[in-house]
């Protein structure tokens, strides 16, 4: 089953994240835009997703709030956005590459919480004692992240090019992650397995 996304606007958190220099109607332009663009993609993003990281998906539908742009806080996945479904806060930047790389990171977060990634087999992000590491868990997005964008839009697209460039100048948490992303998309090629094949005991 691939799920649907229910793309959320709330005016109440438009107003707390809109920063004092934008206009409302430009944030509605971008929104907009945004979600007409991704709607088209959609389908195939989340499909891709499953295929290469093995962890299937389980709920019908990925509920998605759309915010401004702003320096509060970052996109982010919840394991329990609403009423029990895994879903994103979405920032929408004028630039809709990335826009689109980021949002494709957070739904692989969102596959994460959808499936047994979490179970204590995943011994790539848990140790011995259960206690999970956090930057393992971005590793194993990013590399699929990186995969689904080149399935989708092929090897360095527009979207890939600013992967990389968010990675190496803007992006704030998992400082120094840019370096190892590229050291597990060589050490994990999941055009032969899946990563749930790789990061599972005895999947
Ligand atoms: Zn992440």
């Amino acid at each position: 089953m691939i799920p649907k996304i229910n793309y959320q606007i709330h005016e109440i958190l438009t107003d707390l994240f809109l920063p004092p220099f934008k206009k409302k109607k430009d944030f509605d332009k971008e929104s907009k835009k945004f979600i007409q663009h991704f709607k088209k993609i959609e389908k195939e993003v989340l499909t891709s997703i499953e295929k290469f990281s093995g962890f299937r998906w389980s709920k019908r539908t990925i509920p998605v709030y759309i915010i401004p742009q702003n320096k509060s806080i970052t996109s982010l996945t919840k394991s329990n956005l609403n009423k029990g479904f895994p879903g994103v806060v979405q920032k929408v930047y004028e630039n809709i590459e990335r826009c689109t790389h980021i949002f494709i990171h957070e739904l692989t977060h969102v596959n994460q919480f959808q499936s047994d990634f979490y179970s204590k087999k995943n011994l790539f992000v848990f140790n011995k004692r259960g206690v999970k590491n956090t930057r393992k868990i971005e590793l194993c997005s990013d590399v699929v992240c990186v995969q689904v964008i080149r399935d989708l839009f092929g090897n360095k697209s527009i979207y890939e090019k600013d992967y990389w460039i968010f990675q190496n100048k803007i992006r704030t948490s998992s400082p120094g992650i840019e370096k190892e992303i590229p050291i597990y998309l060589k050490k994990w090629d999941l055009n032969e397995k899946t990563l749930r094949e790789y990061i599972l005991k005895s999947a």
